[in-house]
């Protein structure tokens, strides 16, 4: 087995479910050592069991990245890490008369400034070590209009811009930043809402759902050497988009 990424520690958000999850598991099986960050503490060591029932090493850490200082806790308790991948993520459809400031700044909060605490406690080390690679996980929805979806994908585009923005700010201490914009994935998230992920593959070139696992493939190819000169891209793994027509 390649193992491109041994002796690598990397911290993978939202790792206890769906696309945060598939990741955890690729890098795990690419030689990295993962730290799973999520809330849920059982799901957290069922992330960990699958990477360890495959060889790999692992471990849990909890935190609610709504909290910044509990933001700042994971990072302290990560401790240096080569790789970052921002995949956390909360995604609550309402038309924009009906999202309240609650879940506006929810939204805010956990797909924003979660990302740039991390950002903050932890690329800095990266650039001093003159090495590190960040991926953040975007969506579809920050670059094209998704009906319902406006704060979730405003969120999103921030974080694309961020994503540019720390690629020019780090890169010349040997820092990648990249983010990988998903299409309608099948995750525990999306499943909450019936039709959701299938009524938005229709709207795909391919016509249907991903996998996690093939969102997953496109990270893992982004956080090892192959990628050494993608910086500051926002990899799109959507199916491809239908072409209008008269
Ligand atoms: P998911 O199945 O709903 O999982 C979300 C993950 O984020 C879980 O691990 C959850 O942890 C964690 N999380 C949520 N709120 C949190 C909070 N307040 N504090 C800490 N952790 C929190 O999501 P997914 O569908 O795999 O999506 C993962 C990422 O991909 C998101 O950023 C999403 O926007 C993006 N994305 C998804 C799709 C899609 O169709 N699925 C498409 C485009 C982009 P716990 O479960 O432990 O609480």
């Amino acid at each position: 087995m390649s193992t491109p990424l041994a002796g690598s520690r990397a911290l993978i958000t939202g790792a206890t479910s769906g696309i945060g999850k598939a990741i955890a598991v690729a890098l795990a099986g690419l030689g990295a050592q993962v730290i799973a960050h999520g809330r849920d503490a059982d799901r957290g060591a069922q992330t960990v069991e699958a990477i360890e029932k495959r060889g790999g090493k692992a471990r849990f850490i909890a935190a609610d990245l709504t909290e910044p200082d509990s933001v700042r806790r994971l990072a302290a308790e990560a401790g240096p890490v080569d790789i970052l991948v921002n995949n956390a993520g909360i995604y609550e459809f309402g038309a924009t008369p009906d999202t309240d400031d609650k879940t506006f700044d929810r939204h805010v909060n956990i797909n924003l400034r979660a990302p740039y605490i991390l950002a903050q406690q932890l690329i800095p080390p990266m650039a001093a070590r003159g090495t590190g690679v960040v991926v953040n996980l975007s969506t579809l929805a920050a670059s094209v209009p998704a009906r319902q979806a406006g704060i979730y994908g405003a969120t999103k585009a921030g974080l694309e811009l961020l994503t540019r923005v720390w690629a020019d700010e780090f890169g010349r201490s040997g820092v990648r930043v990249n983010a990988v914009a998903a299409g309608p994935t099948e995750t525990p998230g999306t499943a909450v809402t019936p039709g959701l992920a299938e009524g938005l593959a229709t709207t795909t070139a391919l016509g249907r759902v991903a996998s996690a696992e093939e969102i997953a493939n496109v990270v893992a190819f982004l956080v090892t050497p192959a990628a050494s000169y993608v910086n500051g891209a926002v990899v799109a793994v959507t199916g491809g988009q239908l072409a209008i027509a008269p």
